[in-house]
């Protein structure tokens, strides 16, 4: 069973047990990170200070097999000393221990900071987006209503020319008033009247009315021989 004391490297939280190196500055870290530290360096890479190692078990069963008499044999100063490192060691690593919490606590406020600072961000420029959207549709809607008015004028209009379209007395295209004149010039036959609205390629020779048994009446026979 392990200790209640935690490996003091920062990404460790081993509990120790058996094999502790132990620092002489105080501090302590698991088997492993001892061997992978100490192969290369001569400090405690928790306090930067020059140190000696010694390995140390801190496993409940050893310390509870050795409590009873690891002191026997001491004078009393030697075991007030002891005593002494011994708590001076369960301080320090509570102290640590409450340092690291406050590490963390203070990483973790100032990442929750950033992300309300984000979601502030976020939401400012979403609401932006949302009100130039609402511009912007504001515009769409008076060009749809304008289209709209325009759509009801032409509409209207295209109904006033089909109509006017259907109506006879009212349709009465140049070519025929063109026509209609140089027969007034020529003759004074009211019939002419009848040809009003078919067009005719008279060049430059006024339209002359082709012989009906309708209009026979207004022909004296002298005219017809003499033609
Ligand atoms: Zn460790
Ligand atoms: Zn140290």
């Amino acid at each position: 069973m392990a200790s209640e004391f935690k490996c003091n490297a920062p990404s460790c939280s081993t509990l120790l047990g058996e094999r502790v190196c132990l620092i002489s500055c105080g501090h302590a870290l698991c088997a492993e990170h001892g061997k992978e530290w100490f192969s290369s360096h001569q400090t405690c890479p928790i306090c930067n200070r020059q140190v000696n190692v010694t390995s140390a078990n801190f496993s409940k069963k050893y310390i509870n097999e050795r409590k009873r008499i690891a002191l026997i044999g001491f004078n009393p100063s030697e075991i007030l000393e002891s005593a002494g490192v011994g708590l001076e060691f369960w301080q320090a690593q509570k102290n640590l221990e409450v340092s690291q919490v406050k590490n963390l606590a203070s990483q973790r406020e100032n990442v929750y900071r950033e992300k309300v600072k984000q979601t502030e961000q976020a939401f400012y420029a979403t609401q932006q987006g949302y009100l130039e959207l609402k511009d912007h549709y504001k515009q769409l809607a008076m060009q749809f209503q304008h289209l709209q008015q325009q759509n009801t004028q032409l509409t209207q209009e295209n109904q006033q020319l089909k109509s006017n379209m259907r109506s006879p007395q009212v349709f009465d295209p140049p070519s025929n008033r063109k026509i209609f004149a140089l027969g007034e010039q020529e003759s004074n036959f009211s019939t002419n009247k009848l040809f009003s609205g078919i067009s005719f390629d008279t060049g430059s020779k006024p339209f002359k009315r082709p012989f009906t048994p309708h209009a026979s009446s207004l022909f004296t026979p002298s005219k017809l021989n003499s033609s």
